[in-house]
């Protein structure tokens, strides 16, 4: 039954492509492109967070200068006046209550600027280790991106050329027994028992000596006696 040989040929091909239909991109790949997906939207927002609170402390210190200006000049003012020799007494002790205010003012200023220029070099910093590492996450998901893709394509092309080889086997194989095999496959998923050392490959059962016999010189085809699959002996 050496005609069946085809059809032995593409139930295996059948096979094949029952596995490579549940061939999918490594799912640890996949994982890991959800995770750097998930770390890059997350840094992105503390990016854009980080960058509100700087400008803030900017426009704070900014603030903080010109109110720092205008307590020197006020200060400048106050001493000319209380040094100038114009005020007397009492006046002099007003003016120099009013300096000691500016005075005490402008320090609590300047502390203030300074602690909020630490905090804004201290953002800045922040952002910097954020930007690089969002800039390391995306390369590394472009990277593996590309291999999900290149890897998506290479189980699209094996089915393609599987689907081709099946479509060229089947043009071979012909009409009748073509309908032959989906016939029988109505049954059995693999339809076919390939038998070696006297043993159906369906059933794993023996074959008899009667059927072996049929299979080696009768055309018309065989089946086993146990499962009922056709038979195709594999004189290889
Ligand atoms: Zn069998």
């Amino acid at each position: 039954m050496l005609k069946f040989r085809k059809l032995w040929a593409l139930q295996q091909l059948e096979e094949q492509q029952e596995k490579q239909q549940q061939q999918k991109v490594d799912p640890e790949l996949v994982n890991r492109l959800k995770a750097l997906k998930a770390e890059i939207e997350a840094l992105q927002g503390q990016l854009k967070e980080l960058k509100d609170r700087y400008q803030k402390a900017k426009e704070e210190v900014n603030r903080l200068e010109l109110a720092g200006t205008n307590l020197r000049a006020k200060q400048s003012q106050l001493n000319e006046k209380i040094y100038g020799g114009s005020l007397q007494g009492k006046e002099i002790e007003s003016y120099q209550q009013r300096l000691a205010q500016v005075n005490q003012e402008l320090s609590q200023a300047e502390d203030e600027e300074l602690a909020l220029m630490q905090q804004r070099d201290d953002i800045r910093a922040l952002w910097a280790e954020k930007k690089q590492r969002l800039e390391e996450c995306t390369a590394q998901y472009k990277a593996l991106h590309q291999t999900y893709l290149r890897q998506r394509e290479e189980i699209k092309a094996r089915a393609t050329a599987l689907a081709r080889e099946m479509t060229e086997l089947c043009e071979a194989i012909g009409e009748e027994d073509l309908k032959l095999y989906r016939q029988l496959k109505k049954r059995h998923r693999n339809p076919l028992g390939r038998v070696a050392k006297d043993i159906c490959s369906g059933c794993h059962l023996g074959i008899s000596f009667e059927k072996l016999k049929q299979l080696k010189y009768q055309e018309e085809p065989v089946y086993c006696n146990h499962c009922g699959r056709l038979l195709f002996l594999d004189l290889d």
